[in-house]
């Protein structure tokens, strides 16, 4: 026989911590069981929801077959409007609106790309602000850059993504930006000294490539050539890109990365302490966790005492005594003299 469920049942099952999803199926609930029920899902709907077992379901897995440039348009079409290239357009788009809500692109900057068969890959559109980025804004480009689908045009940096690609068989995603204090960095064409923050050790791998015009065939070529060795490269005079074995939300948070530090060492250059960092001892375990995630870094094979003397870059503002032994230059030959006579009245009057 049927229990039935008054709100005084209910209202006492909440008082003891339980769940109203487990009343009986087959319950029978009174008018006033079912109102209060119904406030519950209003303002608690996590309390009483029962996930439908469709909305639980997993990521799209990528397709079985590897598609290329050269694959018939009907399949590539498939493939473009299939729920794994949605799943991926849907990526972009999140991490787009993350890019913009932390200011790291303005107007229309910034772009992104997913490598998704032998010589194609999903990128962003051109002219369309991070900020506002929908799934069907996307491209399909084969790895010269030419397109093949998506309605809008695609970006016009596409070819820096694609030489990556084409050089790195590790890049699956890649993703570029205008990050204000990294970019800093690039302007000065340095890149950030090391060994101060851990997630900065092991996450980012950074190098520095020297300016070419935005979207050029040799700026492309110079960020590629050091994509063995760094994930992430500051442009001189342009920005930052990253890139990732594993998602592009793991190349997007390489840029949080690389932005967070790069803002908090300026900050810590201007505390007036000389800037403690790691030992070498501890910069090899780090170096040992990054090589376990499968990432790239120039300093793998460097021993411990030679990974934390290698920073030509001192905060803004430096004042420190010269060396015993090393020449003074500059000195005013009037300002010594009195200098000296001064300290020699002073020991005069002394003894
Ligand atoms: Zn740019």
């Amino acid at each position: 026989m049927s229990t039935v469920i008054s709100a005084k049942d209910i209202e006492n099952i909440l008082a003891r911590g339980g769940d109203v999803k487990s009343l009986p199926a087959d319950a029978i609930l009174t008018p006033s069981a079912k109102d209060l029920l119904r406030d519950l899902n209003r303002h608690q709907p996590a309390v009483v929801a029962v996930p439908a077992p469709a909305a639980v379901s997993a990521a799209p897995v990528a397709p079985s077959k590897t598609l290329n440039s050269k694959s018939p348009k009907a399949e590539l079409e498939a493939f473009f409007n299939s729920a794994y290239a949605l799943d991926l357009k849907e990526q972009i788009c999140t991490m787009g609106h993350r890019l913009w809500e932390r200011a790291y692109v303005d107007g229309n900057g910034g772009n992104m790309a997913i490598r998704v068969g032998e010589d194609i890959a999903i990128c962003t559109p051109t002219l369309v602000s991070k900020g506002s980025l929908k799934p069907s804004d996307m491209c399909l480009v084969d790895f010269e850059g030419n397109q093949l689908l998506g309605t809008k045009k695609r970006t016009s940096e596409i070819l820096m993504h694609l030489q990556t690609m084409k050089r790195q068989p590790k890049v699956f995603a890649s993703c570029h930006c205008h990050p204000p204090y990294a970019t800093a960095f690039a302007v000065a064409g340095i890149a950030p000294p090391t060994c101060m923050l851990p997630e900065y050790e092991v996450f980012c791998a950074v190098g520095v490539a020297p300016y070419r015009t935005p979207g050029s065939p040799e700026m492309g070529k110079l960020v590629a050539d050091l994509t063995d060795q760094y994930n992430t490269i500051l442009m001189a005079n342009h920005g930052v890109v990253t890139w990732s074995h594993n998602s592009i939300e793991e190349a997007y948070w390489r840029m949080e990365i690389v932005e967070a530090y790069c803002r908090t060492i300026v900050v810590a250059g201007q505390l007036g302490k000389p800037i403690n960092t790691f030992t070498g001892p501890q910069m090899k375990e780090l170096l040992n966790i990054k090589q376990s995630l499968g990432f790239v870094d120039p300093r793998f094979g460097l021993k411990e005492c030679e990974l934390c003397d290698s920073n030509d870059w001192r905060p803004g503002v430096a004042c420190a005594a010269p060396a015993p032994g090393e020449p003074v230059v500059g000195l005013d030959p009037e300002a010594e003299a009195a200098v000296k006579a001064i300290t020699d009245q002073i020991l005069a009057r002394l003894k």
